[in-house]
């Protein structure tokens, strides 16, 4: 497995790659991997004939208060697992690589779904996202770009603004990876006691019956909403249920099977989000 920390080395593996007609597939981190990371890895290698992966604990889309300095790093760990999966290329750039000054004076976003559901008490977040992944993508140049839909609105922000701008990669999404009690893997859940994950794998379950509620003809937000609060662990703050048209990411008027239910809480200090696909 190739290392790159510059941008210069890892272009001229890029290009060398495609002056053989070689394709790339890419999987964006941030690192403290887990199965959900390695299940995108995993496809990734099934889609093109190499796979970059890329740590970075992006800067931008952490607000002051926010967990930045704590998130979990764990390289070494990163890099068996990376090499066990048979990564061929790993990106670990420094933040003044990606972000040399003047850097943001470019900036990429998509408002109208960045100031939405997590947008709206993470307001750094997803333009921190969008203007990272543009740059990753410029460098890696890939032809497949894979995203869990654990963070279903990252994922819908990235092939919106894919599209708009024309880029030519194919962004492709994996179903959310899940401890065996419901709960969603996360590099966050490190934060968490044992009690707690068992805490926060109520989530879950509540959208499950949440789900469930809607296939059996139930269409009222506040019933469903009162489901789902009655079901939660009373530890978990509640910061928004959305009940979303998973083709523009709206709110649904009607809720029926096809929309998905957005959810975004917190246990202690820990933001745990979740959705399901009605
Ligand atoms: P992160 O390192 O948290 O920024 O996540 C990197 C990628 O892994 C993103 O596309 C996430 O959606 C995806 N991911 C994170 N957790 C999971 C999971 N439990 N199942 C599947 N994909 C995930």
């Amino acid at each position: 497995m190739d290392l790159f920390y510059d941008i210069e080395p890892l272009r001229d593996y890029v290009f060398n790659l495609k002056d053989k007609n070689q394709t790339i597939a890419y999987v964006p981190t941030m690192g403290a991997l887990h199965k959900g990371h390695e299940s995108l890895i995993s496809y990734a290698k099934t889609l093109a004939d190499k796979v970059i992966v890329s740590i970075f604990v992006n800067p931008t889309q952490f607000s002051p208060n926010e967990d930045f300095q704590e998130y979990p790093r764990s390289f070494q760990n990163d890099k068996s697992i990376c090499m066990d999966l048979d990564v061929s290329a790993l990106f670990l750039p420094e933040d003044s690589t990606i972000y040399p000054p003047n850097a943001l004076l470019t900036q990429v976003t998509v408002p109208e779904l960045s100031t939405r559901y997590c947008g709206k008490s993470r307001p750094h977040f997803f333009t921190g996202v969008t203007n990272v992944v543009i740059r990753l993508f410029n460098i890696i140049l890939p032809d497949f770009a894979i995203f869990g839909e654990k963070d279903y609105q990252q994922y819908f922000i990235i092939k919106t603004c894919i599209q708009n701008l024309f880029l030519p990669i194919t962004i492709c999404s994996l179903p959310t990876i899940r401890e065996p009690n419901g709960l969603a893997l996360s590099s966050r859940n490190h934060y968490l006691s044992d009690t707690q994950k068992q805490e926060a794998s109520s989530i879950y379950k509540s959208l499950c019956l949440a789900k469930q509620s809607v296939s059996n003809g139930t269409q009222d937000r506040t019933s469903l909403d009162r489901l789902i609060q009655t079901h939660l662990s009373p530890s978990i703050d509640i910061d928004y249920i959305a009940y979303v048209d998973s083709n523009s990411l709206l709110p649904s008027h009607t809720i029926k099977p096809g929309n998905r239910i957005l959810f975004a809480g917190n246990l202690n200090q820990t933001r745990l989000i979740d959705n399901i696909a009605l």
